[in-house]
């Protein structure tokens, strides 16, 4: 069985507040649907991730661009949008996931149920037995109650084989809510899989305040630090920062010497707790014999990426005397920025001298600190 993950995000939902559809609005510092996306694609039992937008969202900065993610316009109902991503999936796809961008804290281990449901029955899905009493109420007055006794609360990711699925479809009205609905009118039997209270769906303005506070309980963060040291020597410009300042002298290393980038670079590889540059670029290799060291950085950027973290901020001081680093701290924050995919106003780049004090205000050399926070949820 080879499986794709369809998360349909062309909703429009205002019922959440804010001027965007919900699932674009930030929750911890990032779009909603960017967390259901992030568990499908790392999940090892998904082969295929399909993300479906509304027309309007296409060209928009909005949606995370998640490179796994394969891109669908979706249609004017939920239905047809859920049509649109079905005819995407791949050659090899024999079964689907559909799951809703607005659950942001789905687990791996409830995919897993509905994966493993999968096998003995033709759909399957999650849900949460009833356990609160159910009234009936008229104008706020308690008028009756509701035998609870084989009620759930439906959520996804709602899993089906794919033939069977795309046959529902054909005869739907259109008008269902689910795809479990779907299925079932086209007389598919669904199994229900034990649901997560925590995979809540974000709805109301309180939703972000709760899936925070849950997320808080899932979440990684991780600290780390950097330090790093260059010796002046002679030359015309230093590299701080991934900025080219002109100075009466350069810094001496092995690759461009951009302390400030080093030390922010091995603060990522210490929150991770994988080494330092040293470790990953020996300075006893010729290839790296002047190199820019961004590329230090991108690959610590990525193998944070790799193990599921994201950068919520990095913060770097360099101690010098000169060169005068305020003119350009703009700059370094944009650069950075840009190498690290994060939004320079998670950055920050700072300076200070050490008072004419030691090394630095000796000014034989430039040190950098610097402290990376980063977040897995
Ligand atoms: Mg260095």
């Amino acid at each position: 069985m080879t499986t794709a993950a369809i998360i349909v995000a062309a909703g429009r939902g205002t019922r959440a507040g804010g001027a965007l559809p919900k699932q674009w609005q930030q929750l911890g510092g990032r779009p909603i649907a960017a967390y259901a996306m992030d568990k499908f694609a790392g999940h090892p039992r998904i082969a295929q991730l399909i993300l479906v937008l509304h027309p309007e969202d296409i060209d928009t900065p909005l949606w995370p661009r998640e490179p796994a993610a394969h891109i669908v316009t979706g249609g004017a109902t939920r239905a047809a949008s859920v049509q649109a991503g079905l005819a995407a999936v791949g050659p090899d796809i024999t079964q689907v996931l559909i799951h809703d961008a607005a659950r942001p804290l789905v687990s791996d281990a409830l995919i897993d149920r509905v994966l493993d449901a999968l096998q003995s029955h033709q759909g399957a899905a999650p849900a949460v037995a009833v356990t609160d009493t159910l009234w009936h109420g008229v104008a706020d007055q308690v008028s009756g109650v509701q035998d609870r006794s084989g009620l759930y609360r439906a959520q996804t990711p709602q899993g089906f084989h794919l033939a069977e699925l795309l046959a529902a479809h054909a005869t739907s009205t259109g008008l269902e809510t689910d795809d479990v609905a779907v299925a079932r009118a086209a007389g598919l039997d669904v199994a229900i899989v034990a649901g997560d209270e925590d995979n809540i769906k974000i709805t109301t303005p309180d939703d972000f305040a709760r899936a925070e506070k849950l997320m808080r309980h899932h979440m990684d963060i991780r600290c780390g630090n950097g330090y790093d040291v260059h010796r002046f020597e002679p030359g015309d410009h230093v590299w701080l920062c991934g900025v080219q300042i002109p100075h009466t002298r350069g810094l001496q290393g092995h690759s461009d010497a951009d302390v400030g980038m080093h030390a922010v670079t091995d603060a990522i590889y210490g929150a991770l707790g994988m080494g330092d540059i040293g470790q990953h670029f020996p300075p006893s290799d010729p290839q790296w014999k002047g190199a820019a060291s961004h590329i230090f950085l991108e690959h610590a950027v990525a193998l944070a990426a790799k193990e599921g973290f994201t950068i919520s901020n990095a913060d770097c001081t360099l101690v010098c005397e000169f060169p005068k680093i305020g003119p350009h701290q703009d700059a370094m924050k944009a650069v950075m920025a840009a190498y690290m995919g994060v939004a320079s106003s998670r950055l920050s780049v700072k300076a200070t001298t050490s008072e004419r004090l030691g090394f630095t205000g000796r000014e034989e050399g430039i040190a950098a600190i610097a402290t990376v926070t980063l977040v897995k949820s």
